[in-house]
């Protein structure tokens, strides 16, 4: 797979040992099941400017979501986010001369969980509705 891991900002050349069924369908040139197109504004206000990705990928994908065949190749920049499973890709119409926007992982309900942990006063534990991720938040910066 032409997947690299993002070391301190740079890519490194290695393979990826991250594994997520999105990216497996990725590495078998497959468009993911959560696969979902994103206007320019949701781009632009996206995590790809707000998080360093935890890795990079390009590859070309010929199979839709169910394996058949696509009416066009699409040629995929990928950016993978570990801290909460999802990706952002950017498909390029060479011919058109236009830019696409997608996403791929769970589109996560995040809400605010309460188990009874003391944490601290600053300290959020928010767990999504469809997947079970969790991530905890330090609001006092
Ligand atoms: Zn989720």
């Amino acid at each position: 797979m032409l997947l690299h891991k993002v070391v301190s900002g740079s890519p490194k050349d290695s393979d990826c040992d991250i594994e997520h069924p999105d990216l497996v369908a990725i590495n078998d040139q497959r468009l993911p099941e959560t696969w979902a197109s994103m206007s320019e504004e949701d781009f632009a206000k996206s995590k790809f400017f707000h998080y360093t990705p935890s890795a990079i990928g390009y590859t070309q994908v010929f199979k839709d979501k169910d394996g058949s065949p696509l009416k066009e190749m699409l040629s995929i920049h990928f950016f993978w986010f570990d801290f909460d499973k999802t990706g952002i890709a950017v498909v390029s119409d060479y011919w058109g001369g236009k830019v696409k926007y997608f996403r791929f992982g769970c589109d996560h309900d995040f809400h605010e969980v309460y188990d009874g942990v003391l944490r601290g006063r600053c300290l959020h534990t928010y767990e999504c509705k469809k997947c079970g991720s969790r991530h905890t938040v330090d609001s006092s910066d």
